[in-house]
């Protein structure tokens, strides 16, 4: 399962980015992923629940999962629009395959308690 690897580079690149007594107070992880990274909202959650069990110090933080449309810019004429049904057009019918949002795996936000 390709998620818990994910979810353990996550807490990786938060460990880096904080101190120990910050994480301690970490409530809330929100990422955002595109819809062509391949990730499952819920097998997410799933794999955060499992590294969790060996991470204590993030028991009571919850993982939001934020999905991304897909959206492509023409290179013919400009046009921003979202992908539906994988077909990679604008809405001038040019296909296009510039994809501009879609394909991302980060870090949103992280909540701490106050
Ligand atoms: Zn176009």
């Amino acid at each position: 399962m390709h998620e818990i690897s994910l979810v353990r580079n996550i807490i990786r690149t938060l460990e880096d980015e904080f101190e120990e007594n910050e994480l301690q107070k970490l409530n809330q992880i929100d990422l955002k992923v595109g819809l062509l990274s391949n990730v499952e909202p819920i097998l997410m959650q799933n794999a955060f629940e499992a590294v969790v069990e060996d991470e204590q110090r993030f028991f009571e933080t919850k993982l939001v999962v934020n999905v991304l449309p897909i959206i492509v810019k023409c290179e013919l004429c400009g046009d921003e629009s979202e992908v539906t049904n994988y077909s990679f057009k604008c809405r001038n019918g040019h296909p296009t395959k510039n994809v501009i949002q879609g394909e991302e795996l980060t870090i949103e936000r992280v909540h701490f308690d106050e």
